[in-house]
């Protein structure tokens, strides 16, 4: 979709994988005997097991806080990355899962809610049907895409296609109007590549060329599963790699998008039919569906006057090929086994690194997540999540906003006038904790027992014109971008609002029988992230109201971008694996929301504590000293493995560090760490530059 959040972590959109980062710096262990994940245990908060004590804090304190726990706990066969938050999300699953196994079983006492996730849950389940349906539920796009004689039809085919969210060049959906971000308009974004990154089509070394050549040789399989012959197969696989080299290269890079302004073009729908006259765009959006509209966000305007030219030279039976390959793609999760497998062993295995498939379970929970997570959200709510921990959790949110507050105050390097306008907008961030005042309402969405394909396409026709329908429409502030059991959080500048889903609002993160140092090392630095978002490079460009407005002095925006150069230039040293160093400029919105995080966590944890200083809360436990366990249970909620694959993969797509940077970076920058531990000038968790921007 055309939103944009700023996520805590990210999943990467190559299959379902969920995902948070990773610290691999080579020496990742691979599991020797391949065990799944089943019996997933709760994760502990803070783990004095987890460390190696034979390390210095000073040194490497990734190593100090995680050793143990990184030599104990390797990759499991059906996942790339194995970490704290990974532990959390299957434990999760497992709960969801039994959720779905009841709500699957046909009686008649099930509510409607629980007949929508139960059937869908129940048509994922039934491998048999599916295997034996193959690829035969996809019959009629096929023919429909088979029947296309001219332009007019390839536009109501993308069309048709893109409403089963099929990624057919380019994204067509709603979003908040940049300058008035009260409203929803039209917005069509750059789109149409099967790779990750526009960057795979482009770069011209040894292991980009491998990846392309193993990506055709995987699009050619596919069109031998849907019955090509091999030689029609290459052909159709060569005429697809075309045309997504010349989509990547009119392609805006992932840097670049991160740049509002780079987002921010509003024209008539008049100026874009003139931009793109070779695409018919008033047929095509008269074909999608939903309101009318008179104005249409067009990200980036150079990549659709490219594709214009592209699709005036290209011949009807390549985009016939283009959209075969992407409506098969769309859907492979979900076809038969021969489908999957192939789907896996390029996505999941050859670019991430995982050893084998995930048990079918986990896949049906995590699509019925997917796609029905306000359904499933409400049974996960009601068995996990009381009004104490969202209590407790709004008090955490005060004190870190208090503390951001105050910090914002103390900053030297900020003029009055430009603090002024950062207190206006902290104090109109919005607070969003657990799950949503009112539930979607799945109740127009058919979903039978055993129609896996069918539920799945009506599922997401559901939700794609649920986005379309938004536009001329004021913006739904009560809405929520991720469901209640996802393990992650986000900030959205559009709306200027940090939500918490439940499903992160318990250890390793937040841990009612622990003290307030290792909470707030743990979810209050969650919570400082997601606040310092609404100041990062991009957060910092969008007002209290969610609007594209510029509220600071030129010369305060100078000293930012001084600052914010330097955590650049300090994320890009660090190597996530072999030769590839992290993108500063791709992850300088995570980690200034970091370093800002701990700051501000810490500054919050001082102010609890000064309120009652005699209680244990101000004393040594187990060895450490309040300060101690605080950065240890940061450092803690990083612990991680990953495969080589997925450092390298995340390295071009997230635009978070891996977990060891998340540490490192965020900790060398801050003089109450190298105090807390006693680090000396020179020691290597001191940097001898320490940025700061927050
Ligand atoms: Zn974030």
């Amino acid at each position: 979709m055309i939103r944009r959040a700023s996520f805590l972590f990210l999943a990467v959109v190559v299959i379902s994988a969920f995902a948070q980062n990773s610290g691999s710096q080579g020496s990742s262990p691979v599991s020797q005997k391949p065990t799944s994940t089943k019996d997933v245990e709760r994760p502990k908060s803070f783990d004095l097991d987890a460390m190696d004590k034979s390390a210095d804090p000073c040194v490497d304190f990734y190593q100090y806080a995680c050793g143990t726990w990184r030599k104990n706990n390797p990759i499991p066969a059906d996942q790339s990355r194995w970490g704290r938050f990974n532990q959390l999300a299957e434990y999760n699953k497992q709960v969801l899962r039994g959720i779905l196994e009841k709500a699957a079983a046909d009686n008649a006492s099930r509510t409607p809610v629980l007949q929508k996730i139960g059937d869908y849950y129940h048509s994922c389940m039934n491998e048999q049907v599916v295997n034996e349906r193959g690829s035969g539920p996809l019959k009629g796009d096929l023919d429909r895409i088979a029947a296309i004689e001219n332009r007019g039809q390839l536009t109501d085919t993308i069309s048709y296609l893109q409403k089963k969210d099929v990624n057919a060049i380019f994204v067509f959906s709603s979003q908040p109007d940049m300058h008035n971000a009260s409203v929803e308009m039209a917005g069509i974004r750059q789109g149409g590549l099967g790779l990750p990154d526009r960057d795979y089509y482009v770069k011209e070394d040894p292991k980009s060329q491998e990846t392309r050549e193993k990506y055709v040789a995987h699009v050619t399989r596919m069109f031998v599963l849907l019955g090509d012959s091999e030689e029609t197969a290459k052909k159709e696989a060569a005429s697809v790699m075309d045309i997504e080299t010349k989509l990547a290269k009119a392609s805006l890079e992932r840097v670049k998008m991160r740049d509002p302004k780079n987002r921010d073009h509003k024209m008539k729908t008049s100026e874009l039919a003139a931009l793109a006259p070779d695409f018919d765009f008033p047929r095509f959006f008269s074909a999608s569906g939903g309101p009318a509209f008179a104005d249409v966000n067009v990200v980036p305007p150079e990549f659709f006057q490219q594709v214009n030219s592209v699709i005036g030279s290209t011949p009807l039976a390549d985009w016939k090929s283009y959209l075969r390959w992407h409506r098969v793609h769309a859907s492979a999760a979900v076809l038969s086994d021969p489908f999957v497998n192939e789907n896996f062993a390029f996505f999941g295995h050859y670019l991430s690194g995982q050893q084998e498939l995930q048990p079918r379970w986990k896949r049906c929970v995590d699509l019925t997540d997917d796609l029905l997570g306000e359904a499933l959200g409400q049974p996960y709510v009601t068995e996990t999540f009381g009004t104490e921990g969202k209590n407790r959790m709004l008090e955490m949110v005060n004190s870190l906003e208090k503390a951001l507050g105050a910090d914002i105050q103390d900053l030297s390097w900020m003029s009055p006038d430009t603090k002024k306008q950062a207190e206006v907008k902290l104090k109109a961030i919005t607070n969003k904790i657990g799950y949503p005042d009112k539930w979607r309402d799945y109740s127009s969405v058919e979903i039978t027992r055993d129609d896996l394909l069918g539920n799945t396409e009506r599922a997401t026709d559901f939700e794609v014109q649920r986005q379309r329908n938004k536009i001329g429409k004021p913006v739904d502030k009560s809405e929520w971008e991720m469901s209640p059991p996802t393990v992650n959080a986000y900030y959205q500048s559009a709306q200027n609002d940090i939500n918490f889903p439940a499903g992160i609002l318990q250890p390793p993160f937040f841990d009612q029988r622990q003290d307030d140092a290792v909470n707030f090392g743990g979810i209050g630095v969650v919570i400082g992230h997601e606040l310092t978002h609404g100041f990062d490079d991009q957060g910092s460009k969008f007002d209290a109201d969610g609007n594209l407005r510029n509220w600071w002095t030129d010369k305060d925006r100078e000293e930012f971008d001084k600052r914010t150069g330097c955590v650049a230039d300090e994320y890009s040293s660090f190597v996530a694996v072999d030769d590839v160093h992290l993108n500063g400029r791709l992850t300088l919105g995570e980690n200034t929301a970091d370093n800002g995080g701990v700051r501000i966590g810490l500054a919050a944890l001082a102010n609890q504590r000064a309120a009652k200083p005699d209680s244990k809360e101000n004393q040594v436990i187990e060895g450490f000293t309040p300060e101690q366990r605080f950065f240890l249970g940061y450092a803690q909620i990083w612990c991680e493995n990953q495969t080589p694959e997925s450092a390298r993969l995340r390295a071009t797509v997230d635009p978070h560090s891996p977990g060891r940077y998340r540490v490192r970076g965020a900790l060398q920058n801050n003089p109450d760490f190298a105090r807390a531990f006693k680090c000396k000038a020179g020691q290597p968790m001191v940097s001898a530059n320490a940025c700061r921007v927050w």
